[in-house]
């Protein structure tokens, strides 16, 4: 429940590449603006570990909708940050393997399993506001929210990012799959504000994307109040 059950409640997408920073800066202004903060890419994430468990190709759509039909996917949030179980368990640390990494760009391109994952996003608003990271969330989950960033860097200082946290994770294959697959192709959704990371520091590129959604509404000294209880 939010604070103020009069006051309607609201998305802020953050959308952009691989290691642009999205992440980083979704969990920042999520502190600033005291909002719970989604990270829809834990969802295909935590999928395509399933899959991997069962030994189930991720190119086998039919074999992974079955997988979708048995298990239970429960998204919600500890403190003001998303979780994702399935059948109970949260793969944690697991969720950014190198297999998960190679493998989850096929699982989030079948159709089914957006349609899925889409529906457990938006229910978060029926108890609370958000600012949810991912690829489609402002030109899919959210087309309406008038709150919407495209985050980019270069490519080098995206996969240099990667490698700093020690991840192997071949960024622009990644990309490459999430931008051309059919179904929510990663895009600049309408209305989105594009901000470039690449030389921002992380208190320089909050203070720009908060510069940007204030210029798209956001009553920004309100949005505390929007704390859900927890
Ligand atoms: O954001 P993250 O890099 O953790 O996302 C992992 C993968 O999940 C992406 O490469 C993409 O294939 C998929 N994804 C998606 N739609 C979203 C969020 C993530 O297809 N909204």
């Amino acid at each position: 429940m939010s604070a103020n059950p009069t006051t309607p409640r609201f998305a802020i997408a953050i959308d952009g590449p691989a290691a642009s920073g999205k992440s980083t800066l979704a969990r920042e202004l999520a502190k600033r603006l005291g909002l719970v903060m989604v990270n829809s890419g834990a969802m295909y994430r935590a999928v395509t570990w399933q899959a991997l468990q069962e030994n189930i190709d991720p190119l086998d759509s039919d074999a992974v909708i079955a997988m979708l039909d048995r298990v239970h996917i429960h998204c919600g949030e500890i403190g003001m940050t998303s979780t994702c179980t399935i059948d109970g368990i949260d793969p944690g640390e697991a969720l950014r393997s190198e297999a998960i990494n190679a493998n989850v760009s096929a699982i989030s391109a079948i159709p089914e399993v957006r349609n899925r994952l889409v529906n457990l996003q938006r229910d978060y608003l029926d108890h609370t506001s958000i600012i949810m990271e991912g690829r489609d969330i402002g030109s899919v989950v959210f087309p309406d929210t008038p709150f919407k960033i495209y985050i980019d860097a270069d490519e080098e200082v995206r996969a240099a990012r990667r490698a700093h946290v020690g991840e192997v994770d071949s960024v622009s294959k990644r990309d490459a799959a999430d931008s051309e697959r059919i179904t929510a192709p990663l895009k600049i959704a309408d209305g989105a504000v594009v901000l470039d990371t690449s030389h921002h520091s992380i208190e320089s590129g909050v203070a720009a994307a908060i510069e940007i959604l204030k210029q798209q509404g956001l009553p920004v000294e309100m949005a505390g109040s929007y704390h859900p209880e927890t």
